[in-house]
C-alpha cells in the first residue's frame, strides 16, 4: 500500500516512520509512506499557505490552491483522498480494514481551523475522526490511521495470531494480558493462564474478553459473532404442528444452524400425541433430535451441564429488543436454546421480540437464519 501524507509539518512524521514496527515495515516495503510538505506549494514569498477565516474570529484556514497543487503533485487519479478532521465519521476496526482494501491514500493533515470547505468538497473522498476531541493538527491522526492499516499488512506484524485476537478484529474487546513475575505487588497471574491447559485457557480468555466487553463497551455487541465467547452450547428448539411441517425446510434450518455454530438442532410437536407423526416425518433429516414436547426440548438441551439452560424465545411478543437479547446470552455464557414456535415457560426464559419484516413474514428456515445470523453471524 502506497500512502502519502501532506502536512505543514513532515518533521512530526519522521522518527515516526522510523521506529519500531511501522519504522521495520517501512524499510523492508511493505509499505510505502511519504510526507510531503504543504509548504513546496505556497505562494509568495513567506511560504504561506494559509489565510484568515471569512466570518471567523481570527482563525487561519489552509487556502484551497496550496492544496490543489499539492494533491496534483502527487499525480494519481486513482487514490482515495481523506481528511482527518473532527467532523468526520470516527475511525473504526472495520473502516481501517476497509481502507486496507485500497492500493493508494493520500492524507492531508488540516491546521489551525482546518482546510477550505470547497477543497473538501471538490476532492475529499473520507472526512474522518479519531474521537470526539480536538488535536492541533491532523499529523497524529494521519499517523494513527497508518499504524493501524500498517498491522494488517501481512508481514508487519509478527505473528498473524496478535492481530487476529486484538481488540474490534473479531467484534469485542481483547482479554487483559500478564507477564512474569507470576506473583506481583501479591497480586497472582490468574491460575488458569499457568496451567498449560490450551482449551482452558482459550475459553478464559474469551470470557474475560467477553465481561470486559459487557462492562465497557456493549454497544460493540450487536456487531460481533459471540459463539466463541460462551462457554457453553448454542441449540436451536423448533416448535412444530407436526400435519403442517416439510422435511426440506428442517432441512433447510438444520443446515443453517449448522453454518452458525449451532450444536444440535431439536424439534418437538405442538401437540405430545403428534410425536410419531413428527418422528416419521423426519426420519430423512438425521440431524434434527425428535423429542416428544417443549418440556423435554428445554431438559435435552440443558443435559449434564452444570450451568442453568437459558432459554430465547424467538418471535414473542411482547419481548425484549434483540440485542438484549444477545448481551444476557453473553452474559449467562451456559448453554442455550432459541425456540422458534411456541415458547416454553420457566425461571430462565427470555421473550424475544421478533424479526420485523416490511413485505409479510419470512418462511421459517429464513426467519432462524436471520435470527441466528444476529447472534452469530460475522460483521
Ligand atoms: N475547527 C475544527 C473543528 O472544530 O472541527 C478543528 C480544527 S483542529 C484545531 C486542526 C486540525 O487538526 C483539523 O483540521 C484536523 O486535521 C486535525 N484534528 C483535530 N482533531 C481531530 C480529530 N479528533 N480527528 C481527526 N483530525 C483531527
Amino acid at each position: 500500500m502506497k500512502v502519502t501524507v501532506l502536512t505543514a509539518f513532515p518533521e512530526f512524521l519522521s522518527s515516526f516512520l522510523s521506529t519500531s514496527i511501522v519504522g521495520r515495515a517501512v524499510e523492508r516495503g511493505l509499505i510505502d509512506v511519504k510526507a510531503v510538505d504543504l509548504r513546496d506549494f505556497s505562494q509568495g514569498n513567506y511560504r504561506q499557505i494559509d489565510d484568515y477565516s471569512f466570518g471567523g474570529k481570527g482563525g487561519m484556514t489552509i487556502m484551497p490552491e496550496v492544496l490543489d497543487r499539492a494533491l496534483a503533485s502527487v499525480g494519481s487519479d486513482d487514490a482515495k483522498v481523506l481528511f482527518p478532521t473532527p467532523t468526520g465519521s470516527v475511525l473504526t476496526q472495520d473502516l481501517v480494514e476497509a481502507l486496507a482494501l485500497e492500493k493508494e491514500l493520500v492524507i492531508i493533515c488540516g491546521h489551525y481551523e482546518g482546510l477550505d470547505e470547497r477543497f473538501v468538497r471538490e476532492s475529499v473522498d473520507l472526512e474522518y475522526s479519531i474521537g470526539d476531541y480536538v488535536l492541533t493538527g491532523g499529523e497524529i491522526p494521519a499517523m494513527t490511521l497508518i499504524d493501524a492499516l500498517s498491522r494488517l499488512v501481512p508481514g508487519v506484524v509478527g505473528k498473524e495470531l496478535s492481530v487476529t485476537d486484538d481488540s474490534f478484529y473479531n467484534g469485542l474487546l481483547d482479554t487483559p494480558h500478564y507477564t512474569r513475575p507470576s506473583v506481583w505487588h501479591g497480586q497472582e497471574v490468574p491460575a488458569v493462564l499457568t496451567s498449560g491447559d490450551d482449551a482452558r485457557i482459550e475459553k478464559y480468555r474469551k470470557r474475560t474478553a467477553a465481561f470486559l466487553t459487557l462492562s465497557r463497551r456493549p454497544d460493540l455487541l450487536s456487531r460481533a459473532n459471540v459463539m466463541d465467547y460462551l462457554e457453553d452450547e448454542v441449540y436451536v428448539g423448533i416448535v412444530v404442528s407436526s400435519d403442517t411441517v416439510d422435511p426440506s425446510g428442517m432441512r433447510g434450518i438444520a443446515q443453517s444452524a449448522g453454518a452458525y455454530g449451532v450444536a444440535r438442532v431439536i424439534a418437538a410437536p405442538e401437540r405430545r400425541e403428534d410425536f410419531d407423526a413428527l418422528r416419521n416425518t423426519l426420519a430423512s433429516v438425521p440431524e434434527i433430535k425428535c423429542v416428544p414436547s417443549v418440556r423435554r426440548m428445554t431438559e435435552w438441551a440443558g443435559r449434564k451441564k452444570h450451568a442453568p439452560l437459558l432459554v430465547i424465545a424467538a418471535e414473542t411478543r411482547p419481548g425484549v429488543p434483540w440485542l438484549e437479547a444477545k448481551r444476557r446470552l453473553v452474559e449467562t455464557g451456559g448453554p442455550t436454546l432459541i425456540t422458534f414456535g411456541a415458547p416454553p415457560t420457566g425461571e430462565n426464559v427470555i421473550a424475544m421480540r421478533p424479526i420485523q419484516t416490511t413485505g409479510g413474514e419470512l418462511p421459517h428456515t429464513a426467519l432462524v437464519a436471520a435470527t441466528l445470523d444476529r447472534f452469530f453471524g460475522s460483521r
